[in-house]
């Protein structure tokens, strides 16, 4: 209002306050009124297009135009065209809004209006992806990039903020500009996308007998491509082979993006069937050895084939000097048993994979030396020992492996007294032949690397054969006086 009547009286000096009151009365009725009856000297400005928009950036503004006419009763309604200057600040190479300012002049009066004009960017980034010659992705290694950039029209070079992730065997790419424009671009690698292939030789499930080793029969592993992948694969998973049971076998290979490829193989053990225990139908002697071959042996054997007297030896590692004795006394008849290479019980008795290891020295000694394996063993310190007792539970569990992999373990009913009680020839003798007087079947304890007990066997042997005994050596059907077991 104040300005509007500045206005007036800037029109009209020298008019009488009375004029200007009625003009202010006037005017209170409406500007249009007003405009029109004091002097109708006003300008109307007649725009094209709006008079908001927007102008893509670096896109050249081209004004839509305007023109501007009077509008007054003197000269009549837009009879008279302005001329109209245009002016402003417009930046098309700067993202914001911008005025465009249009004025003219009319009777030395100034006219004006704006145009709000809007830079934008609305054009996203351009995303090209880049290929190299003959690059082939593989399932193991996944894909790896072979590049890309990305330009903006108005951000220029985008490339650092390219996101790419793999998702379904497609490499997926999105760039954002300042503007929130988004491109999205899709790879699809050529990969050899087909899992490589694992091959169990002998097939998903087998079946062997409990043994003292096992061996696996073979896999191998290739790609869809034919590439040789084998030394890649991994093999977790246990077979107990002296325990019959079920075990399973995983067979992997991983690949560096962390896909896998697993195989599995069930391997059962069967438990070995052993002969039935036969009875002798004779009073027999069954003399057995242990801890030797050592320096009485030969002669020990010399005596029973002065009598044709056949035995058992129950051998250790303890002598390599005298391993030769183990083959000797094969060849003469007699049986040979396991007994312990180490013969150390802390060891041998700390675990079952502990005994197995140094049960198996000893099955390679006998090997060695007579060309064959036994199935006859004994162990250190009988199968009733308590000297395993650090290991709960060893001893059942040992002789259920042992039978299952059909060894007879043998352990002894008439005790010579050899091993601290007597060291006395004569006694020992004696011990043996009040052991095994009228018993069916007699199976012996004596040591032969102690020499008194090694000298009492000719007189047992003489009694025993003018008594009507029979001396023979073991094996798997004999009886195996077994002690019960303890732990
Ligand atoms: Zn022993």
């Amino acid at each position: 209002m104040k300005k509007l009547f500045k206005k007036l009286k800037k029109i009209m000096p020298g008019k009488t306050g009375l004029v200007v009151a009625a003009i202010l009365l006037v005017y209170a009725v409406g500007v249009t009124a007003a405009a029109v009856i004091v002097d109708g000297r006003h300008v109307r400005f007649y725009m094209t297009g709006p008079e908001e928009l927007e102008l893509e950036c670096f896109e050249p503004y081209e004004e839509p135009g305007i023109y501007a006419v009077s509008a007054g009763s003197v000269f009549g309604e837009g009879k008279r065209h302005l001329h109209v200057e245009t002016s402003g600040n417009l930046d098309n190479t700067k993202l914001g809004e911008y005025t465009i300012k249009y004025t003219t002049r009319y009777l030395l009066q100034e006219y004006s209006t704006e145009r709000k004009v809007k830079v934008v960017d609305k054009i996203a980034p351009v995303l090209e992806l880049k290929y190299q010659e003959g690059y082939q992705a593989t399932w193991m290694t996944g894909y790896q990039e072979e590049g890309y950039t990305a330009t903006d029209n108005y951000d220029g070079d985008l490339t650092d903020k390219v996101e790419s992730r793999l998702e379904d065997n497609r490499m997926v790419y999105t760039v954002t500009d300042s503007s929130g424009n988004t491109t999205t671009m899709v790879r699809e690698p050529l990969y050899t996308q087909g899992k490589p292939e694992i091959i169990l030789e002998g097939g998903s499930e087998i079946s062997l007998n409990a043994s003292l080793s096992f061996n696996d029969p073979g896999y191998s592993a290739k790609d869809s491509m034919g590439n040789d992948m084998t030394q890649l694969v991994q093999v977790t998973g246990e077979v107990c082979p002296y325990k019959a049971g079920s075990y399973e076998l995983t067979y992997s290979i991983q690949s560096q993006t962390g896909d896998t490829v697993t195989a599995k193989r069930t391997v059962t053990v069967l438990p070995v069937n052993n002969p039935d225990i036969v009875s002798p139908d004779v009073n027999t002697i069954y003399l057995t050895f242990d801890d030797g071959p050592g320096p009485y042996t030969s002669k020990l054997l010399d005596i029973l084939a002065k009598y044709n007297v056949k035995v058992t030896f129950f051998v250790t590692g303890a002598n390599s000097k005298y391993f030769d004795q183990i083959g000797r006394a094969y060849r003469e008849g007699h049986s040979i048993g396991v007994h312990t290479y180490s013969h150390n019980y802390k060891s041998i008795y700390s675990s079952e994979d502990a005994f197995f290891q140094d049960f198996n020295a000893v099955e390679d000694l006998i090997y060695q030396q007579t060309g064959s394996y036994t199935q006859l063993c004994r162990f250190p310190g009988g199968s009733s020992n308590t000297v395993s007792s650090f290991n709960p539970g060893i001893m059942t569990s040992l002789a259920a492996s042992l039978t299952d992999m059909g060894y007879q373990y043998f352990d002894w009913n008439v005790s010579s007294g050899d091993a601290g009680e007597t060291t006395d020839t004569d006694t020992v003798a004696k011990n043996i032949i009040d052991g095994c007087s009228g018993r069916r079947a007699s199976v012996v304890l004596q040591h032969d690397i102690k020499d008194y007990s090694v000298n009492a066997v000719e007189q047992v042997i003489i009694w025993g054969l003018n008594n009507g005994y029979v001396f023979r050596a073991l094996d798997v059907s004999s009886p195996h006086a077994h002690h019960s077991i303890n732990n």
